[in-house]
């Protein structure tokens, strides 16, 4: 019996030595590596950034994120250093809540505008927690704005939307998706665009010296709008950007029948290569050279 449990503990321990080596060797490097994680009807985006961590744009609408994030570490924790969610609607936020009950973030960000929904309350709750729990020392949340700047380890984050003039008219706002945190990353000669569920006729607000100062040449990464639904269209907009990839983060065989076709023409129109994640599942840029 002794001899079996001996035999049990050396294969666990063969397990995690490969597995720490494997991780090690992907985690030890200068690279920046952008995922847009394969979470059905909803987005969530991992940014890793050299060794500087890792950060969360939006949770998805289940726990996926958190099983995904399980698997890069030796053992089963959660090592999410910021998080942002770009606005409340649940694809986005539902599993934000799962991540800041397991993991440690140091800075989540959020709009400061009131949305009913219970995955809502619960969140606002959480943070609370958070920032009076004396025991976590390091914990901050902050409300972005257009003209925002921060730095994320080398790569700095460029807030295009939304600007406070909407924000303080925003409680009379329609349609949430409208308050979406728009982030433009700008790693040297590299840029990437991630827009939430922003509608395409608000694009047109977005102060235009605001990203064109940033982006070098063509933006090699659009995160489309909406999951590629027919109102984030604007190919004007688009066209500003000339993007590269236009990765949409989209359910397979969704209900709403995302994303619409005439959006997908739009953005091959204006020379962008599209690429889904109910086709293609998680898809994963790792650029080199930028940090
Ligand atoms: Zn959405």
């Amino acid at each position: 019996m002794k001899s079996e449990i001996t035999k049990v503990l050396v294969v666990i321990t063969v397990f995690y030595a490969i597995r720490f080596f494997v991780l090690w060797t992907q985690n030890v490097n200068n690279n920046l590596s952008i995922k847009v994680l394969d979470v059905g009807q909803g987005d969530a985006i991992l940014i890793n950034s050299g060794n500087s961590g890792s950060m969360l744009i939006d949770g998805g609408d289940n726990w996926d994120v958190d099983w995904y994030l399980s698997k890069q570490f030796v053992f089963p924790r959660c090592n999410i250093n910021a998080l942002v969610v770009t606005h409340p609607h649940a694809d986005h936020l539902y599993g934000i809540n799962r991540i800041l009950k397991r993991c440690k973030p140091n800075l989540v960000t959020f709009n400061d505008v009131y949305y009913s929904s219970k995955l809502s309350e619960v969140f606002l709750e959480n943070i609370q927690h958070l920032s009076s729990d004396k025991k976590i020392t390091n914990f901050n949340f902050a409300h972005l704005k257009s003209g925002d700047t921060f730095y994320f380890g080398k790569v700095k984050f460029i807030v295009l939307w939304p600007d406070e003039t909407f924000l303080k008219n925003a409680t009379y706002l329609n349609n949430i998706n409208d308050i979406s945190t728009v982030l433009l990353l700008d790693a040297g000669k590299f840029e990437a665009l991630f827009t939430g569920d922003l509608s395409g006729e608000i694009f047109s607000k977005i102060d235009k010296e605001l990203y064109k100062k940033h982006i070098d040449g063509d933006l090699e990464i659009l995160k489309v709008p909406h999951h590629g639904s027919a109102d984030g269209r604007n190919i004007d907009f688009y066209r500003s950007l000339s993007p590269r990839y236009c990765v949409i983060s989209v359910g397979l065989d969704n209900r709403y029948r995302h994303p619409d076709k005439r959006q997908v023409e739009d953005l091959e129109q204006v020379g962008c290569k599209v690429v889904r994640t109910d086709i293609s599942g998680t898809i994963e840029f790792n650029i080199s050279g930028v940090l």
